[in-house]
């Protein structure tokens, strides 16, 4: 099916990053209207049976219905491509389907897939319990570990599947490494990109071949919406991954949509900002907590990796307290400003304990293994004062004696 809205792509590759999170994909109407258009229709007409007919046979550009192609969902497509140095884009009703449209849509029975043991949560049961129930083999790998994703590599294997930063111990992946170890071995990398976003760093640049996100994160940015994105080649996205969508349904409604489109045009301005103030509140606790981990910081094991892949640090850091659960949950408890919330990407700060929420659908030992201990806090700064933030961390610090 023929796509029919859409700049000329000659053109809009060449704009800077800026220009592209404001611009790049906007479809205007006969209306003329500056901001882009919410297309809330299922369905749409023809001026006659011919037309039907060709649309569907792929000779005449249109659109057909709105599971396969909306016009507001389209931009969204359009700018995501470009922010992320893709060929193309196709979104998801969230980023779960996102993660299991790029997986499930290129796996058969047989295969094999290389992991990395920190994920997401979701992620982890994809490739712990879906994957396997249909009989595509997983090999679990520790992701910073380069050496260990060639080891694993086995003559069915199809693909590497990571994040990094990962969520919740903000482990980095050496993406140039990695990502080529896949390129010469003939496989597709698959990278979870939801917590840098394109804005500190495109994984395409060192050589990933998918980029899958959650963009109910950063991309909304302002806690409104669930939505999904996967960007590859044209080949990719046309041929493997569309064939799924359309007939399984993931779909991005045009209303969430037309959210992250408003959320992209000052991607930039918050992922920096809140990257400068999770800096300065990560620095504030390196003095008061037993450990922290953020990118950002010269004392994360990987930080000089981290600096080379991202601008920035990023906006989600780990705090390890010694006092076990109990001490992890009377400092979310003495929290005043800062939300519990197992959310992230809010303009809001928001903190939670993987163990007994994001996390706690794993096995323990499973858990352990990623690292994620009971007095494992993840944070996630938002963009109000940092002083205040840190006022906040203080006194919900001395209520549990640290
Ligand atoms: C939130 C998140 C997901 C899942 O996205 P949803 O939009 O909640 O479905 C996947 N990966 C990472 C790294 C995430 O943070």
């Amino acid at each position: 099916m023929k796509r029919t809205t859409g700049q000329d792509r000659s053109i809009t590759r060449h704009w800077r990053p800026a220009t592209q999170a404001v611009r790049g994909g906007t479809a205007r109407s006969e209306w003329g209207e500056t901001s882009e258009a919410l297309f809330l229709n299922s369905g749409y007409s023809y001026d006659n049976a011919e037309a039907a007919a060709a649309r569907f046979a792929g000779t005449e550009t249109g659109m057909t219905y709105s599971r396969l192609q909306n016009p507001t969902v389209e931009m969204l497509e359009q700018r995501i491509a470009l922010l992320d140095g893709a060929e193309a884009a196709r979104c998801m009703a969230s980023g779960m389907a996102a993660m299991t449209a790029a997986l499930l849509c290129q796996l058969s029975q047989g295969d094999h897939i290389v992991a990395a043991r920190t994920m997401f949560g979701s992620c982890r049961w994809l490739t712990d319990t879906l994957l396997p129930r249909f009989g595509v083999g997983v090999t679990i790998v520790d992701g910073p570990d380069t050496q260990a994703w060639a080891d694993a590599v086995r003559p069915e294997t199809r693909l590497f599947f990571f994040e990094t930063p990962a969520n919740p111990t903000l482990d980095i992946v050496d993406l140039a490494a990695v990502c080529g170890i896949a390129r010469e071995r003939g496989l597709l990398s698959v990278v979870d990109n939801a917590f840098a976003t394109a804005a500190l760093q495109r994984p395409i640049d060192f050589g990933a071949d998918i980029v899958a996100y959650s963009a109910t994160k950063m991309m909304d940015g302002q806690g409104r919406v669930l939505a999904g994105a996967v960007c590859g080649s044209e080949d990719f996205i046309e041929n493997t991954l569309l064939p799924f969508t359309r007939n399984t349904g993931p779909t991005l409604s045009a209303f969430n949509a037309w959210v992250v489109l408003k959320g992209l045009e000052t991607l930039e301005l918050r992922v920096a900002r809140q990257s400068e103030n999770a800096l300065a509140v990560a620095t504030f606790l390196e003095g008061r907590v037993p450990g922290v981990l953020y990118p950002g910081l010269t004392s994360h094991p990987q930080h000089a990796l981290a600096m080379r892949q991202m601008r920035l640090g990023g906006t989600v850091m780990a705090v390890r307290l010694d006092g076990g659960r109990a001490q992890a949950h009377g400092l979310l408890n003495a929290l005043g400003l800062i939300d519990i919330s197992n959310n992230l990407g809010d303009t809001r700060s928001l903190m939670t304990h993987p163990c007994s929420t994001t996390h706690s659908g794993l096995a323990a030992d499973v858990r352990e293994a990623m690292g994620i201990g009971e007095g494992m806090l993840r944070l996630h700064v938002g963009l109000e004062d940092p002083q205040d933030l840190i006022d906040d961390l203080d006194q919900a610090l001395r209520a549990v004696g640290l």
